[in-house]
Parts: C-alpha cells; structure tokens; sequence
C-alpha cells in the first residue's frame, strides 16, 4: 500500500510527457494510443495475446508499471484491449458456449507484492471490470503464490523454467465456491512460452473451473 501511495504522490507532482511524441499530459497521449496496431497472436488454442512487445510504446508501458510504480499505465492497457475482448467474447459465446466469465489475474508473490506496493495484472484487470462490468465478473485474489520463484525470464533453460512453476500457485480458499463450474479468463501482462499460463490454468481446473481462456497484453 505505502509504495502505491508514494506511486500516486509522485505522479500528481510531476506531468507526464508521452513516452511516443513527448507532448505533456499523459503517458501514452491518445493520439499515439489510436497509431497502437494490436497484433493478435495465438500462443496456443486457449492462449492469445493481444500486442507485441517488441512495439516500443507497449514494452515501455509495461515497463513503467511493473518496475517504475506508474500505475496510471493500468488504465491505459485496459483500454487498449477492451474492446479486443469485448469482440473475442461475442465470438467465444457463440462458438464455444464461453457465457459469464470471472476474471482472474496472475498471481505475483508476496514479497514481490510488497516491494512493488501492487500487483500490476489486477490492476489491469480492475480497470478492465470496470469497462466490461455487465460482462465480466472480477474476482481479486483467487489465485495466489504459494512461494516464491525466480523470474520466469532470468531462466534460460525451457524444463527448467517448467520445472520452476510446478505448484507453485493454489486457489485461495475463499475463492473455491466461486470458481467451481465456471468459466475463467486469466490475465496476464505479458506471457512469454505460456507455462505460467497454463500452470494457472491446472490450478484453476483443479478447483473445478470449466472453460479457461488465457489472455495477455503483450508477448
Ligand atoms: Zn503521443
């Protein structure tokens, strides 16, 4: 809570220059969001990311968020994919019979929760439930870290990285009820192979979930 509060204070006090164009006002001003080509990519069946990360503006957003507590950034991506899902759901409901989704976010651990002050994927999916609200349930916390890893990117090695992942989340124990029978969305910032992806996926389906669909910001 301290870093998100600090986060805010320091935003209020200085202006943003768009990290595109450079004029003052917000991060992303809304005439380089409206350039933004998303980029549709299916890394498996279930599992679609929305832009690449190689586009500077959507690397340096996520950037900004994760490691230099500029939180307003979680706005603006929930912005940018909302109506991708809005479209992505019409299509899911119709051919898959994917009705009433709760959202769920990836999980950070706790420490790495409280050096940041957040978790920046629920504040994405806030954002986001707020915009999609008749359509979209958002359930904060239903998955959770059951210890801590290392980052999934400073493992080199593929089984390694699968290896790093197994069990390490759990469905908190509130949340079991809520989830039986029901079909998820997971949200992630960024996926890179999937693996944590899918690792969510398993303990989501361990706790009864139905239909899971993995969408990411960027990969
Ligand atoms: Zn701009």
């Amino acid at each position: 809570m301290k870093g998100s509060i600090r986060a805010i204070f320091l935003q209020t006090l200085f202006p943003e220059k768009c990290i595109s164009c450079k004029v003052r006002g917000e991060i992303l001003c809304l005439n380089c969001q409206s350039k933004l080509s998303p980029n549709l990519d299916y890394i498996n069946k279930n599992t679609l990311a929305f832009y690449s990360y190689k586009d500077p503006s959507i690397k340096k957003m996520l950037w900004l968020l994760k490691y230099k507590g500029k939180t307003k950034v979680a706005h603006i991506l929930a912005t940018l994919i909302y109506n991708q899902i809005l479209e992505l759901l019409v299509d899911k409901k119709m051919m898959d019979n994917f009705v009433d989704p709760i959202l769920v976010s990836i999980p950070v651990s706790n420490k790495r929760k409280r050096k940041r002050g957040y978790n920046q994927v629920d504040l994405i999916a806030k954002h986001l439930s707020q915009k999609i609200k008749d359509d979209i349930l958002y359930i904060p916390n239903v998955l959770q870290k059951t210890k801590h890893t290392k980052r999934q990117a400073d493992i080199k090695n593929r089984n390694q990285r699968l290896q790093n992942l197994i069990g390490t989340m759990s469905v908190h124990k509130e949340a079991k009820g809520k989830i039986r029978s029901r079909n998820i969305i997971i949200l992630d910032d960024i996926v890179t192979t999937g693996a944590t992806m899918r690792e969510a996926e398993k303990t989501l389906r361990k706790s009864g979930a139905k239909k899971v669909l993995m969408l990411a910001v960027a990969h």
